[in-house]
Parts: structure tokens; sequence; C-alpha cells
């Protein structure tokens, strides 16, 4: 049980919202090199709930895939701060790479290999019944072999924020499903999808494409650019808890209409990007779904992993 023995905490790697993150080592061989991350327990969680975290979170340990991070361990200090000890991975993220437009160059078989990597990552979680509930370019991490991995889950963030565990708040607002904007109380890994989607989108035209400056912001968005969510396209949406209509009703768009931004990846990469954003979380593409789709079949290839661009 004394997990926090097996590692040696060192210096401040950096402060996220939610965490400190620590660089370490494994206490008996300096050179396996960790990242500890140290969650801001919030008050509603102190007292001994801690435990109780460590013990739901443990199950993320059991999750061993290329494209996840590993989760070496899982332990509580002073009963109340939760400590995850994570594989190291200096390299930064899929955002960086996204963002530096000046200094990166990717074209459509990188982004075919990156989104292999997160289709994976995603089929490999909802096959053994974790969701993520928080993909988002700066949550895939990048490793020395050129592999991505999911890190970040939203469980973990949850107990940072307790607030987010009683509402549809679990989603970084841009990735959020429709579903969740209206206040769906069950959902499915049909909300991971739709940040797989968005994600998607982003890797083609270089920014976030539906960057809502508020929740209603963000529906708006989601119903000028993807279409209007109707009892025709989604039957039972405005019976959902939070269901609101703004304004006048935007047609689904068809293929087409996506082949103009995103037709740099084929009309299969844009057939499954659309599939991806159906509004209606039943009519959503599935991990599964995604990993048989033609796209992966078609020219181009992949790039393979090592030749994959990086941070310079
Ligand atoms: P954010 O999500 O805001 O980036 P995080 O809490 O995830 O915040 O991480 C804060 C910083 O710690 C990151 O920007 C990164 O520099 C570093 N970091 C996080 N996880 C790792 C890791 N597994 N390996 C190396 N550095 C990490």
């Amino acid at each position: 049980e004394d997990e926090r023995r097996k590692y040696v905490k060192g210096k401040k790697l950096g402060e996220g919202t939610y965490a400190n993150v620590y660089l370490g080592h494994a206490r008996h061989d300096p050179s396996i090199l960790v990242a500890i991350k140290k969650i801001k327990v919030q008050k509603e969680y102190r007292d001994g709930l801690a435990p109780d975290a460590v013990r739901e979170l443990k199950h993320l340990q059991e999750l061993h895939h290329p494209n996840i991070i590993s989760l070496l361990s899982v332990f509580s200090t002073k009963g109340q701060n939760i400590n995850l000890v994570l594989e190291y991975l200096p390299l930064g993220d899929l955002e960086m790479l996204i963002r530096d437009t000046d200094r990166v160059r990717y074209g459509a078989p990188d982004i075919k290999a990156w989104m292999g990597m997160l289709a994976r990552a995603v089929w490999f979680c909802h096959d053994n019944f974790v969701l993520h509930r928080d993909i988002k370019p700066n949550n895939l991490l990048i490793a020395a072999d050129g592999e991505i991995k999911l890190a970040d889950f939203g469980l973990a963030r949850s107990f940072a924020d307790p607030y987010a565990r009683m509402t549809t708040n679990v989603i970084t607002r841009w990735y959020r499903p429709p579903e969740l904007l209206y206040g769906a109380r069950h959902y499915s890994g049909a909300v991971d999808i739709w940040s797989v989607g968005l994600v998607f989108a982003e890797l083609i035209i270089r920014s976030p494409y539906l960057p809502g400056n508020s929740e209603i912001d963000q529906i708006s968005l989601i119903c000028r650019q993807i279409g209007t969510p109707t009892e025709e396209n989604w039957p039972g949406v405005t019976s959902l808890p939070g269901y609101t209509t703004t304004g006048e009703s935007v047609p689904v768009w068809g293929k087409e209409a996506y082949m103009t931004r995103f037709g740099a990846v084929g009309a299969d990469g844009v057939d499954l990007l659309v599939r991806t954003l159906a509004l209606d979380p039943r009519k959503r593409i599935t991990a599964r779904g995604m990993l048989e789709h033609r796209w992966w079949r078609v020219e181009p290839r992949p790039t393979r992993k090592e030749d994959l661009p990086r941070k310079s």
C-alpha cells in the first residue's frame, strides 16, 4: 500500500487549472522518469473522501494501450490530496503542433496517422467501459516515438471540481456535445466521439472549429455550423432538461458543405468527419465504426509514427 514511497518527487514542471505537475523518478531506478500530478482537491472531497477517489481512479491503472498515457500509480497524501504518477511525456501535445503554423507543416497523411491513434485509444477506452470525457488537442500528448497518448481523463479532473460530477459540465466547452449542452443526464461514449470529431476538424483547419465563448454561444455555433437539432433529426431532443432554441432553424449541412472547408482529407475523410458530428448521439458513429470506415483504406497511407512532425 505504500505507493508514495515508490517514487521520488522532483522539481515542478508546470501548473494546470486543477493540478500541479512535478518531475519524479522511481526510487529503485532513477532512470525511470515520471510526471507526478498532484490534484488540487476541493474541500467537498477532503476529510477522508480522497481514499474513495483513489479507489475510483485505480481502475484506470489497468488500461494499457500504446495510445493511452500509462497511469503507474495513484495515492493520496495527508488523506486529502490525490497524486497521479504518470508516464513522463516532455514533447508537448497536439495543440502545440496545431497552433505553431509558422514552423510546423503537416498534411493529410499526418492527420490520418494522428486520427488513427486517437480512434484506437477511444475504442479501447469504450471497449473497457471507460469514458474519457475531456478529449481535446491539449490532452493528446506526444511520445518520443511519435505515438500520441490520450491523457487527463475527466474522471480525475472531476475530483478537483466536484460540481462537474453532479452536472453535465464535464467536457471543455468547445468540444462539448449538444446532448451535454442540453443537460442530458444519461450519456454514452458518443460524448467522446463528438470531441474526436472536433479534434479532427481542428487538425484540418488549424483553429478550433466551434470556439463558443459561453454555453449559449456554443449551442448557437453548433446550430449555425452543423445544423439546428429538431424532433425530426433528433427524436426526443426537445424534452431534454436544458433544451433551448436559438432563433431561426438551420438545416443540417450535408457533406458537400463540409468539402469546401475540410476537403483536404478527401471525400472519405469528410464522410467520417460528418458522421462524428451527428447531432443525435444515437446516430453518431461509434469508435468501432470509425475504425471500420473506408477512409483508412484509401490513399494516402497514414504517415509512419517515426516520420510525424514534432516540436522543433
Ligand atoms: P494543462 O492541462 O493546463 O496543460 P496539466 O495539469 O495537464 O495542465 O499540466 C501542466 C503542465 O505540466 C503541462 O503544461 C506540461 O508542461 C506538464 N505535464 C503534464 N503532464 C505531463 C507528463 N505526463 N509528462 C511531462 N510533462 C507533463
